[in-house]
């Protein structure tokens, strides 16, 4: 309604004439068509005005749903704007959180913030509550489907990093295998070439020397012969960890077949390379084995060892020679002793 504070004269003069054309046209004075012609006396809204000439002039009867009807079209909007408003407000908050919550997640569409800002701007321009509510009830299914979309979208993530993570350890698992000796843990053969090719090519272009141990277990076959494959095979592991154990740092121990071993050691000299094989023959020569299910002694389990070191001119297969040659000059030595290429004539 409109407001004439400081002219109380004018209101009351427009009362009277409210009044007045009310009794005229027998509109029931109640406060709701009061207010209808009110605003059409002050002129506060050109379209009522407009409405109710036209109704004067058409002679129409102002009877009660065409009363009711101008009261909702021009004054119960006052209201309605109000609570538009209100409601307006309100989803521009509901809005701004939902962006919020959107720009700072990531598994999100830029289609769908872009739905959101053109929804803020709709808001902002409506001028009617069911235009808001129309609004509302789109955003509001909007992201209804986005949630889902983004659940569903969420957990085809997840279920491709499952799968991503499985793939990811068969590949390592596979590596593991073609790299790693299953029975001992050791680096296996192809392992060891790998890192021999590496050393030596550290070698040719940087002058970088490496030396190598060849190991191979004395009478391995009796030990098969007399205790079975199984205790064998526990042998293996048991020389396998003792080299593990003994070497360190960069040292690279690899079970180069059946029951033979190489230790590469990088940046080392071949008679430190021999202190290393005489500690380790000598660490596998003081393991006492014993029969778990009977505790019958297994004799003492010995290794021979051969050393060399890469020279200027070798073939990776020269050096690897030269190992071995050393290793049967130690077995042929009497076995559970260390020679080194230095030894051989
Ligand atoms: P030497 O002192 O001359 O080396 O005698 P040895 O008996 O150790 O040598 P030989 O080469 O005659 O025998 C090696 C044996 O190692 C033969 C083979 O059955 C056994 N062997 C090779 N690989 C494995 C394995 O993975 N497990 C078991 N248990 N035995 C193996
Ligand atoms: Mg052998
Ligand atoms: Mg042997």
């Amino acid at each position: 309604m409109t407001t004439l504070k400081n002219d109380l004269g004018t209101i009351t003069e427009i009362a009277k004439k409210v009044i007045l054309k009310m009794g005229q046209k027998e509109v029931p004075l109640v406060p709701e068509n009061y207010h209808v012609w009110f605003d059409y006396f002050t002129g506060a809204n050109q379209e009522l005005t407009t409405d109710i000439e036209n109704v004067i002039a058409a002679g129409k009867a102002f009877d009660s749903s065409l009363n009711e009807e101008l009261y909702n079209k021009y004054c119960g909007s006052e209201k309605e704007k109000e609570l538009m408003l209100q409601v307006q407000k309100e989803t521009q908050n509901i809005l701004k959180n939902i962006f919020d919550e959107v720009l700072s997640t990531n598994s999100i569409t830029s289609e769908y913030v872009e739905k959101l800002e053109a929804y803020s701007q709709q808001l902002n321009n409506a001028d009617e509550l069911s235009h808001v509510q129309h609004v509302l009830k789109e955003i509001i299914s909007d992201t209804d489907k986005m949630a889902e979309s983004s659940r569903i979208f969420r957990d085809r993530l997840e279920e491709a990093d499952k799968q991503a993570q499985a793939l990811r350890h068969r590949l390592e698992k596979t590596e593991r295998e073609t790299l790693i000796d299953p029975l001992t843990e050791l680096h296996n053969r192809k392992s060891l070439q790998e890192k021999l090719k590496e050393l030596f090519d550290d070698f040719s272009q940087n002058g970088n020397a490496f030396t190598g141990i060849m190991l191979d277990i004395d009478f391995f076959k009796k030990i098969n012969d007399t205790y079975g494959h199984k205790i064998g095979d526990d042998v293996l592991k048991i020389v396998a960890s003792t080299l593990f154990e003994t070497v360190k740092g960069m040292d690279f121990p690899a079970r180069y077949g059946g029951e033979e071993f190489v230790v590469l050691l990088p940046a080392t000299l071949l008679d430190n390379a021999c202190t290393v094989a005489e500690h380790l023959r000598k660490n596998i020569s003081q393991k006492k084995l014993k029969l778990v299910k009977t505790g019958e002694k297994i004799g003492n389990i010995t290794v021979s060892a051969g050393v060399a070191e890469i020279q200027t001119g070798d073939t990776i297969e020269d050096f690897l020679v030269r190992a071995d040659k050393a290793l049967y000059l130690a077995k042929n030595s009497g076995r559970n002793n260390v020679k080194s290429e230095k030894d051989l004539t």
